[in-house]
């Protein structure tokens, strides 16, 4: 199975190509030609593990060996997926048991290891370059964190994301680079995007991506998708499910609408967003507007041109199909703030900024809609993760596991650069 550009303007290539280039030269993102079906026997599977190696084997055409591809699933996903029914069939399901307390844990840690797997035997170097609001940069630093011929260099707004986040991504060292750039993530992405798009830079070292426009972290993501449905079918005969998907990129909804198409039952995806709020609008208008991207709360979604908004495109057409399947609500910083604190309060459950976004966005979803179809909240990081933002805000204090609380102590390394792509490819050049 081969991979086009949305663009159209540049050749079809192969699953391992698509994961090495990222980002394909004419400015589009790779999409599979098809969508094949995960065989039926996936209702019964009963473990994350299985589950996610029936699907991987679904898509990845016997690239690698049965006996690898277990393997490095295994080991990707040696951590917890728990479902908590929070009240009257909404359920969270907790994407933030793997290392770096993130659902980017699930791309990223898959993406690495395959990645990893094609270049044993090589003499190929690659350094990976990705920009992050936040969380992605910890989950790939980690995902890479020693992979031989591998180099990851990040860019990160600065004064932008979370002590913990930015202490996750500056200390690890070894073969990961932190570059704080002074901007926003918009700038991060642009500065990261050129450099892909420049062929003498491209000519020199082998570029590769690591941001939610790179399929082979896509895919991984869809795995949850079946994994909760599966647990709610089997454990309550449930036929069909709705998913709130806090969104900033949109690289988890659409890993969502490719699990869809390849036979989870979903009846609607909600995208909850924060201001930051351009496909809701498109959603409501049919205008897409992206605009510089506004700092709130639930900071790894203050996207302001959301990368997978092509892909979204690429599937739907129009705005006029999109809606029979997508539905999106804006939720504001004070919303999200009073959402914590109610959740904890008569539900006894901490959700982080993120998650809060859906949870508020599920509730505007069931004024309008009376069915009692089961809705599974993708809660996306733990709480701990913006201990300050709650703590300052609310009357909540907030346990930073043993886990999160190692690189707390850790001295930050980075390295500081304007937001103009000429510093970044200097760095490139000169390193
Ligand atoms: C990245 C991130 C999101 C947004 O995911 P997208 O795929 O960019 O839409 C939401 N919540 C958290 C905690 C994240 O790290």
């Amino acid at each position: 199975m081969n991979y086009y550009s949305t663009e159209k303007n540049t050749p079809p290539v192969s699953f391992e190509e698509a994961l090495f280039i990222g980002l394909p030269p004419d400015n589009g993102l790779y999409m599979p030609e098809e969508f094949r079906e995960v065989d039926n026997s996936f209702y019964s599977v009963d473990n994350f593990v299985d589950l996610s190696y029936l699907i991987a084997k679904t898509f990845l055409d016997n690239l690698i060996k049965e006996e690898d591809l277990y393997n490095i699933i295994s080991d990707c996903y040696n951590f917890p997926v728990p479902l908590i029914e929070l009240k009257d069939n909404i359920f969270s399901l907790e994407l933030f048991h793997g290392p770096t307390a993130a659902f980017k844990d699930f791309g990223a840690r898959f993406m690495s290891r395959i990645m990893s797997c094609f270049l044993k035997g090589q003499k190929k170097k690659i350094t990976i370059l990705v920009a992050t609001s936040g969380d992605t940069g910890s989950a790939v630093a980690n995902g890479f964190y020693k992979v031989d011929n591998i180099d990851v260099v990040i860019l990160y707004p600065k004064g932008k994301v979370s002590l913990l986040q930015e202490k996750q991504l500056t200390t690890l060292g070894e073969n990961i680079t932190a570059l704080e750039v002074n901007g926003n993530f918009d700038d991060c992405q642009r500065m990261v995007k050129e450099a892909f798009l420049d062929q003498e830079l491209c000519s020199k070292i082998n570029l590769s991506s690591a941001n939610s426009i790179n399929i082979g972290r896509l895919y991984p993501q869809s795995f949850y998708y079946f994994w909760s449905f599966n647990v709610l079918y089997r454990k309550k005969g449930v036929k069909e499910v709705v998913f709130c998907v806090p969104s900033g990129n949109f690289g988890n909804l659409t890993a969502g609408v490719f699990a869809k198409k390849m036979g989870t039952p979903v009846k609607k995806f909600i995208a909850g967003t924060n201001i930051n709020d351009v496909v809701p609008e498109f959603l409501y208008t049919g205008v897409y507007a992206p605009r510089a991207s506004k700092q709130t709360l639930s900071n790894a979604m203050d996207v302001g041109n959301p990368s997978n908004f092509k892909r979204l495109i690429d599937i739907y057409k129009t705005k006029e199909n999109m809606v029979k399947e997508i539905i999106g609500y804006k939720v504001t910083d004070a919303e999200t703030l009073n959402t914590i604190e109610r959740v904890y309060k008569t539900d006894k459950y901490l959700l982080d900024p993120h998650g809060a976004v859906g949870y508020k966005a599920i509730e505007m979803y069931k004024k309008d809609n009376t069915d009692n179809i089961p809705v599974i909240l993708l809660e996306t990081a733990h709480p701990a993760k913006f201990k300050d933002s709650i703590e300052n805000n609310l009357k909540i204090n907030v346990d930073i596991p043993e886990s999160l609380k190692k690189c707390l102590n850790k001295d930050k390394k980075s390295i500081e650069i304007d937001n103009k792509y000429g510093e970044l490819k200097n760095y490139l050049t000169t390193r």
